[in-house]
């Protein structure tokens, strides 16, 4: 297995006391990562500094290049897309204006209308839904788009922070289908940050569990389901 992503003795703050206290791990090309933990435990933060969005110390390494520190931008253009909580979709815009800004950071354009229609098939819904403003559509909709526009980037990357966020059980369940669809059909490896447990275990290959801004559980998701008095300590009985 080649390893993307590579995180070791990681450390973040927002400049009043750390919150990330020597996080390593690796995630491999084409995996599923779930990366668990309790409200405050530092679960966005990790993403934060994974896209370079803070200050942060210790080695953060995509293949064999070092990802820039501080430097949203330069980490983008090397492949590493990223879904905030919230999504952030630009509300006044259309839903195909959103994908189009996705592919800011591209290079090639010619390539941009075939994965605007990929991002259709992906998710039908958005296509019938093109020349509506972002803000109108439900929340599950607006998480489809989010990450349709991360899509639109052709990340290597894709780092999502708790897309099940406000939706119904449901319509999480069918999100999450659809990235374990875009992962296999795409290679396309993925971060997911969840407090929804039960859930993320279903579709991750691979989990670690923070507290604290420490990893104090790691291992593959069917060995961490498979634990009841895991489940029961560190991710809450749902
Ligand atoms: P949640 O599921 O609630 O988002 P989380 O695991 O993602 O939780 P973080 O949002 O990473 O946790 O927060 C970790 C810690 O960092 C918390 O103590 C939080 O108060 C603090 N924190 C988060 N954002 C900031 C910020 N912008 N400035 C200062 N402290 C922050």
């Amino acid at each position: 297995m080649t390893t993307l992503l590579t995180v070791e003795d990681l450390h973040a703050d927002y400049g009043v006391g750390k919150v990330l206290h020597g996080i390593g791990f690796s995630v491999a090309e084409g995996e599923i990562c779930a990366i668990l933990g309790p409200n405050g435990a530092g679960k966005t933060t990790l993403l934060r500094a994974l896209c370079g969005t803070i200050r942060t110390g210790g080695t953060l390494r995509l293949g064999d290049v070092a990802l820039p520190r501080r430097n949203p931008e330069s980490v983008a253009r090397l492949g590493v897309a990223h879904v905030p909580e919230g999504r952030g979709t630009f509300a006044p815009l259309t839903v195909e204006e959103n994908l189009r800004l996705g592919a800011y950071t591209r290079r090639e354009r010619a390539g941009v209308p075939r994965d605007i229609e990929r991002v259709y098939e992906y998710f039908p819904v958005l296509k019938q839904r093109r020349g509506q403003a972002a803000g109108s559509l439900s929340g599950g909709e607006q998480q489809m788009l989010a990450i349709g526009r991360a899509l639109m980037s052709r990340p290597r990357l894709l780092l999502l922070d708790e897309p099940s966020l406000g939706l119904a059980p449901m319509i999480t369940r069918e999100l999450f289908e659809i990235v374990r669809t875009v992962n296999e059909e795409e290679r396309m490896t993925v971060i997911l940050v969840e407090q929804n447990a039960h859930l993320t275990l279903e579709f991750a290959h691979r989990a670690h569990v923070i507290e604290t801004g420490r990893i104090v559980l790691s291992g593959t998701a069917e060995e961490i389901r498979s634990d009841e008095q895991v489940v029961a300590a560190y991710l809450g009985i749902e």
